[in-house]
């Protein structure tokens, strides 16, 4: 198990101990958008920009994350145009930017994203010397349609034709099952819920919440070691792991001989999810 949450961060108490960047909300909901990344500076921002007309290739957009792959986004994915190691899943519970109401909100819906670099979610095919796209001929569909100054057709399709990790693996693909059983043993909570509950979470909730940390750390460690998988092929078919989930939500995770252990402050006095 240590050498799985090893994987996660370079060392222990990175990852641990210090909020992580790549920790924080993916920056859109099933899309980029530009002007959607939960700032409502940018609202005012983009309100201004009004009498864009065309795209001015700053690189903005896609410094603010990849995109949501749609359906036709399978053609690219099956050509090997984009890999499993530069995809990222977002599962169902997870907390995510919705462009639409403006609000960062659980996620219906699984998604898959191109991923980001390092701990940013700046989309990995984007060239910042450039400002350009290393894929441009076969980029996603979100990203062709995309006009920051003029949003309706990328609003169109938030929550449309979202491809999800089983699409993209296919019927005989021997890691789909690892992914059904995953979500079988380790779903991701509601983490809106989890948020919005946390003053209120008892020991009880606590250790639920820590015995599903610590199943999903074993299954990871597991499958890694059985199928030697790099962390790239791990957070596409496993998404990011609970505990940097929850770290972002504000549940305090640290170690103790038993595995990973939730700590919550209420009233001064602290709230363990151990026995
Ligand atoms: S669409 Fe063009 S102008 Fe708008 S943020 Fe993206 S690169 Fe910049
Ligand atoms: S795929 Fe290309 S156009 Fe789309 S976000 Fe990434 S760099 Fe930008």
């Amino acid at each position: 198990m240590a050498q799985c949450r090893e994987r996660h961060g370079r060392r222990r108490s990175d990852r641990l101990l210090m909020p992580l960047r790549a920790l924080r909300w993916p920056c859109f909901f099933l899309q980029r958008l530009i002007p959607f990344t939960g700032d409502r500076l940018f609202f005012t921002v983009w309100n201004m920009k009004q009498k864009q007309t065309e795209c001015k290739r700053c690189g903005i957009c896609c410094q603010k994350g990849g995109p949501a792959l749609h359906g036709p986004d399978l053609a690219l994915v099956r050509g090997g145009r984009l890999p499993m190691e530069n995809l990222i899943t977002i599962r169902r519970g997870e907390l995510a930017y919705n462009p639409l109401s403006d609000a960062i909100e659980p996620v219906g819906q699984e998604l898959v994203k191109i991923r980001g670099t390092g701990q940013e979610w700046s989309c990995c095919y984007y060239e910042p010397a450039s400002k350009g796209c290393s894929i441009y001929g076969g980029r996603p569909l979100a990203c062709g349609v995309l006009k920051c100054w003029q949003p309706e057709e990328t609003l169109a399709l938030v929550g449309q034709d979202l491809l999800s990790r089983l699409d993209i693996l296919g019927a005989q693909d021997p890691l789909r099952p690892l992914v059904l059983e995953h979500e079988r043993l380790c779903p991701c909570p509601d983490l809106g819920e989890v948020k919005k509950n946390l003053a209120a979470q008892d020991g009880c909730a606590l250790r639920s919440l820590e015995g599903l940390v610590n199943t999903d750390l074993a299954f990871r460690d597991r499958v890694v070691r059985e199928f030697n998988l790099l962390l790239a092929h791990e957070l596409f078919l496993f998404g990011r792991p609970l505990f940097q989930l929850l770290q972002a939500s504000g549940v305090p995770v640290s170690e103790s001989r038993q595995g990973l252990k939730l700590t919550m402050r209420r009233n001064g006095n602290l709230t363990e999810g151990h026995r």
